[in-house]
Parts: C-alpha cells; sequence; structure tokens
C-alpha cells in the first residue's frame, strides 16, 4: 500500500478505523472489533453460571454480544503459570427476526438465481443524515450510484432489480428520541434494526437494513471512535457512525465506501459465509482479502487505507472497488 503514504500524513490525523464484521473470534483487532454481533442471531438472555479454577493468567477471549448475567465462582492459586478452565452454561432464548412476518432470511442464496430484488432500506437518527451531495467525485453524480454499482458487480450477470435510495425523500429520518445514545452496541444496534425496520429479507426479495446513528460504535473496551461503520452478523443489519465518518474528507465518498464494505461483509465475505473460489482470507485481520486493491482489504478501515481507495476514485465514474477474488466469490455463490 506504498500509494497509502501521501495521504496518510493528510489524513493520519483522523485514525479512521474501520468498519465492519468479523468474526467475533477471528479478530486480530482489539476483541472482535468490528463485529458488534458476531455470528450469532437471537437475543437473549441468560444465565450462566461457571466454576472455575484458575491460576495465574487467564486468557480472555470476548465474544459475541449479549445480555447475561453468570456467577462464577473460581479458586485460584496465583502462581506464575496456570491455566483456567472454566464451565459455563448459560441458557438463552432466543426470539428470531422477523417474527410474524413470514421468514426472514440471512445471507444464505443472496446471490441465487431465484432473487428477484435487493432493497437497501435507510434510517438516520437526527443529525446524522447521510451524504447525497454531488459535489465531487463520480461527475458529480449521486454517490449511492458508488454503492450501486459495487452491489451490481458482486451479483454479477443476472442482477435483481436494486432498490437503493439516492435522495434523503426516500429515507427515513427516526424519531428524535429514538437514537439519543453516544455509543451504541450491537446489541443496541439489533434492537433499533427490530423496532425500525420495515423490509424484512425474504427468499425472493431480499434487503438490508443500514442506519445512520449519531454516535460511535462501543464494544467491551469501550468507545471505539475510529470505526466506521458495523455489519452485524447475518442479520443485514448494518450501522454508520456519522461523526467518525464527518472526519474524513470527502465524506459521501467515504460512506459510500464503508457501506461497500460493509454490504460485503453482510454478503459473506470473505469467507464469511460465501465460499472462497480461491485462498484469499487474510484471516490475521478477521473476515478481510489479502487483496489491497479491494475494498475488502482490512487497511480499508484505517486511514490509509480509505484514503488510498478515495485517491484511487478519482473523477472516474463507476469504480468497482471489489478485486477479482471478491468478486468471484459472489458470482460462484447460489
Ligand atoms: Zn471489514
Ligand atoms: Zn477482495
Amino acid at each position: 500500500m506504498t500509494r497509502a503514504v501521501t495521504l496518510l500524513a493528510a489524513v493520519a490525523a483522523l485514525a479512521l478505523g474501520g468498519c465492519d464484521d468479523e468474526p467475533a473470534d477471528g479478530a486480530a483487532d482489539v476483541g472482535g472489533v468490528m463485529d458488534a454481533g458476531g455470528e450469532g442471531e437471537g437475543e437473549g438472555e441468560g444465565e450462566g453460571e461457571g466454576e472455575g479454577e484458575g491460576e495465574g493468567e487467564g486468557e480472555g477471549e470476548g465474544e459475541g454480544e449479549g445480555e447475561g448475567e453468570g456467577e462464577g465462582e473460581g479458586e485460584g492459586e496465583g502462581e506464575g503459570e496456570g491455566e483456567g478452565e472454566g464451565e459455563g452454561e448459560g441458557e438463552g432464548e432466543g426470539e428470531g427476526e422477523g417474527e410474524g412476518e413470514g421468514e426472514s432470511v440471512g445471507r444464505d442464496g443472496l446471490f441465487g438465481s431465484d432473487v428477484e430484488t435487493f432493497t437497501v432500506e435507510v434510517d438516520y437518527a437526527v443529525g446524522a443524515a447521510p451524504e447525497t451531495r454531488r459535489e465531487g467525485l463520480l461527475n458529480n453524480r449521486s454517490p449511492w450510484t458508488l454503492f450501486e454499482t459495487n452491489a451490481l458487480a458482486l451479483f454479477g450477470d443476472d442482477p435483481p432489480m436494486l432498490i437503493v435510495p439516492r435522495e434523503l425523500d426516500e429515507m427515513e429520518a427516526l424519531p428524535a428520541d429514538a437514537a439519543p445514545l453516544d455509543d451504541y452496541r450491537g446489541r443496541e444496534i439489533l434492537d433499533l434494526a427490530e423496532v425500525y425496520r420495515d423490509t424484512p429479507s425474504r427468499p425472493a426479495e431480499r434487503s438490508v437494513y443500514v442506519i445512520w446513528l449519531n454516535g460511535y460504535y462501543e464494544d467491551d473496551s469501550g468507545r471505539r471512535d475510529t470505526v466506521l461503520g458495523v455489519s452485524l452478523g447475518d442479520s443485514g443489519v448494518i450501522a454508520m457512525f456519522k461523526p467518525v465518518l464527518e472526519r474524513v474528507s470527502n465524506t459521501p465518498i467515504a460512506e459510500q465506501t464503508t457501506l461497500v464494505h460493509e454490504f460485503g461483509h453482510a454478503a459473506g465475505l470473505v469467507n464469511n459465509g460465501l465460499e472462497q473460489v480461491e485462498d484469499h482470507h487474510d484471516s490475521e485481520h478477521g473476515a478481510h482479502c489479502s487483496n489491497e486493491d479491494c475494498v475488502m482489504f482490512w487497511l480499508v478501515e484505517s486511514a490509509a487505507g480509505l484514503g488510498d481507495f478515495l485517491g484511487l476514485l478519482g473523477g472516474g465514474d463507476d469504480p468497482v472497488l471489489f478485486g477479482p477474488e471478491c468478486l468471484d466469490d459472489a458470482r460462484a455463490a447460489e
């Protein structure tokens, strides 16, 4: 990523981080940074009891999110070395999504030939309206063109009809009190989707739900003020974090690039639901692509990488941001 260097100087201070969805256990980034939801669906409260004996060191992996109460008893003796074992049981009840509204489906089959429509439903919180400005790149066409172009590229030869908003009046402003938080955890984002998502994903009528929030992503390590967006597991729910996106110089294009990246995750890239035609999974960095010119490259979540992408776009039309490996995976999928 040598190209990144010059841009890095300009944007380094922004330290934009990423976006994303990674398997909760995969991330080299702190504790599954990007993947708020992990793979799981369903919500639940669980109670768990665990007993553990531990000594010395422990490693923690944080996975998933959920609400749970747990009691644990542990006995430990502190000596330099140790093993920890723990057993826990949890019970949870989960509610499926789309209850009472017929079947709602995840990403499986998204690229199949029986998918007729693909809808992007967009809601936004007060103060977090998505960019629709046309100045700048893409020959002054709507920045949403970038998303459409890239979604079509993934769908390949026989794409469904895309229903993608371009103007604010095709999106929905959330009520003033709907999303007042400064920080959002995955669970809270899914809760918002449960209330405000109007377009469930059905077998022949697929959808994603994208919510622009006037706040930051939060995980167990606290506020992640460099995270641009997240894609929550297999839910088709994507959140965009406006205060972070606004720190990028070309916010309209940064938003769409982030949305393209998150849609890639929602669709199962890389090796996270979509089978690989050829191995291009950068497993050290979660569900990302080893091709550094691909929008699914992990550095696209960083200032340098995103700056690089914006630089690549230039004034051209319709750039496809996915590399051939990612495109192949989607096009081979059924
Ligand atoms: Zn990512
Ligand atoms: Zn790729």
